[in-house]
């Protein structure tokens, strides 16, 4: 059992694009040492209340909580700095830049211009590899990214986001457009990770991954949580079947 505590919190939050409201007075939490899951058919506003959690765009009302702090009125950096990491649906690496620098180069995103060489030194590259070995491409480690497959890329990215050593991660579709093998990997490291104490929130297609996976989970449909709860609950609640099946 976990503790109630929530590690983040999202209160009443919305966000309308002209006429559209893609995040409709959204309200859940991602509790302590949870692996959380946020599902929804497509267009239920998921990919937008991950942009406000991690201000890659602002509410218009509501509130964001990241343990304790008020985090919605803050910069990017500042809610990074207060322990929030985040990957991408379809990655973000420096096409350039070897394997090891692109999970150096994190750490100083304000002055990497992704078009040259950087210096790594010793302490930030052992630092890098240990991750690297960790999400299984240490072997990779001086090839250029562009020359990863997808899959590959998404370990890399997740080795570039523990370089920070976030509290709460936030996953954008850990799972997808990876092959099976890589899928039952990928849930091994999030399971590995949250054992080591980082806390998940994870949006994600792939049902049987994230019904295995997360406890709680959230379903969102039209910028609303409709329902909460453990994933048997999910899975025998009629307005969560329909909302599927209407997608
Ligand atoms: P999901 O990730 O669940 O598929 P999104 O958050 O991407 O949903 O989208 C929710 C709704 O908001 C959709 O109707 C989408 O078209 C709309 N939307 C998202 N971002 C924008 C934007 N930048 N401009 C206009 N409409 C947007």
């Amino acid at each position: 059992t976990l503790p109630d505590r929530p590690l983040l919190e999202v209160k009443d939050l919305k966000r309308h694009f002209g006429g559209v409201k893609a995040v409709d007075g959204a309200s859940f939490s991602v509790p302590e040492g949870s692996i959380t899951g946020l599902i929804g058919p497509n267009g239920s506003g998921k990919t937008t209340l991950f942009n406000l959690i991690d201000d890659t765009i602002r509410a218009e009302s509501g509130e964001i909580w990241l343990g304790g702090e008020r985090i919605d009125g803050k910069p990017s950096w500042s809610r990074a700095h207060l322990g929030l990491g985040r990957t991408f649906q379809i990655t973000r690496l420096f096409r350039e830049m070897t394997v090891l620098e692109n999970v150096v180069a994190v750490q100083r995103s304000f002055s990497v211009s992704g078009l040259g060489r950087i210096a790594v030194s010793g302490k930030e590259a052992r630092a890098a590899e240990e991750l690297l070995e960790f999400v299984g491409m240490r072997d990779f480690r001086d090839q250029p990214a562009r020359a990863l497959s997808f899959g590959q890329q998404k370990l890399v990215e997740l080795a570039q986001i523990l370089m920070l050593d976030p509290k709460l991660i936030l996953l954008d579709e850990p799972a997808g457009g990876i092959n099976p093998v890589l899928i039952d990997r990928m849930g091994e490291m999030i399971r590995e990770l949250n054992s080591y104490g980082k806390t998940f929130l994870i949006v994600e297609h792939n049902m049987p991954f994230v019904l295995g996976l997360c406890n709680p989970v959230h379903v969102l449909g039209r910028g609303r949580t409709m329902a909460s709860g453990t994933p048997d609950e999910i899975k025998s609640d009629p307005a969560v079947i329909d909302a599927y099946l209407g997608d």
